[in-house]
């Protein structure tokens, strides 16, 4: 038995996903011709209030398409030091966009209001990059999976209506946040320009993210995701896969995120273990004493068959998903004891 936690990436479709896949109706997605693809856009735009989704192979080019929407070149994007579309997008927003990144210095991948208007460039002051576009993280990622405060959402809406900047939400792990905040979809719909959700995440979904947003500016959408080759066809097969997660495989994020809490007591309670982060959701961040080699410690849970990552500065990250199962709970749990 392998106990693979290194990211909720890792499952592969269960009996009855597939078996949605296989009856999926299917036509050419590049015409708008694909029933499945145009009813998991429609049910997700419908889940946020929005006009309009789009369809992508993965999160990050729903995300690099959203700079894109939002920005001209040589402008800039704020976000989060621990950003996704800053440290793990290959340097996409440069590349596909031209924008460079204001970095602010949050907590756990998460900023305040006053930070945002403090990193805004004054627009008059052509010496300095246009500010353009915020962009929030949640759950944050590099965070350790935390929850933002969704009143600090609602007031960085404010900053973005005050000086005209667009606001996009990565929300690769929103549906982690709703279900553990009791927030909804339509609340997020309600406040950001453009959202992308991941259904490859948690969800358990082979591939698939989604892009969703006000028209105005959704209307771009499919010529930017043509243009970074994301035209897909046939690609029904792959929406009922998301359609048949968003019906059976949200409300079961709970199990994951309660998991991930008993691995937390159990590694705060280890002579290894410096610190152990915050657990709101399915990710589980901890901090190795200084004294206890890294490479040494993961090499030791390998060899028990269990896997986890570093993610560098001596931090190592735990994520609890769909195929982590009960009996992989309670072995892994004997084994994190008897370290
Ligand atoms: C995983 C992830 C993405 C998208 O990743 P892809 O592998 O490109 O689908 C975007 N943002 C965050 C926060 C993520 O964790």
């Amino acid at each position: 038995m392998i106990i693979d936690l290194r990211s909720d990436t890792i499952t592969k479709p269960t009996k009855g996903m597939l078996d949605a896949m296989l009856s999926a109706k299917v036509g050419d997605d590049v015409y708008k011709e694909d029933p499945t693809v145009n009813a998991l856009e429609e049910r997700i735009a419908k889940m946020f209030g929005k006009k309009s989704a789009l369809f992508f192979p993965t999160g990050s080019m729903a995300n690099q398409a959203a700079i894109k929407l939002h920005t001209n070149p040589g402008e800039q994007v704020i976000c989060d030091k621990y950003a996704h579309i800053y440290n793990y997008e290959g340097g996409g927003a440069s590349f596909n966009s031209g924008v460079s990144c204001k970095l602010i210095d949050g907590h756990r991948g998460m900023f305040a209001a006053k930070q945002v208007v403090e990193s805004i460039n004054p627009p008059d002051f052509y010496h300095s990059p246009l500010t353009s576009l915020v962009a929030v993280e949640n759950t944050t990622n590099k965070g350790g999976g935390a929850c933002w405060d969704f009143e600090e959402i609602k007031k960085i809406r404010t900053v973005c209506d005050d000086h005209d900047l667009g606001y996009h939400l990565d929300g690769a792990r929103l549906w982690n946040a709703l279900v553990n905040t009791n927030e909804t979809a339509l609340q997020f719909g309600e406040v950001f320009d453009t959202i992308s959700v991941c259904l490859s995440k948690g969800l358990g979904c082979p591939i698939g993210s989604v892009l969703v947003g006000d028209e105005d500016i959704m209307k771009g959408a499919i010529r930017i995701r043509k243009i970074f080759g994301g035209g897909m066809r046939q690609v029904g097969y792959l929406a009922a896969a998301g359609l048949y997660a968003l019906d059976h495989h949200i409300d079961r994020l709970k199990q994951d995120h309660n998991k991930a809490k008993e691995i937390g007591e159990v590694l705060r309670s280890l002579a290894q273990i410096k610190t152990v982060e915050p657990i709101e959701t399915n990710i589980i961040i901890f901090e190795l004493n200084a004294d206890v080699n890294e490479t040494a410690f993961l090499q030791n849970l390998a060899k028990n068959n269990i896997h986890i990552i570093g993610m560098g500065g001596g931090k190592l990250r735990i994520v609890t998903h769909l195929d982590y199962t009960d009996t992989m709970h309670e072995k892994l749990l004997s084994i994190l004891t008897n370290l």
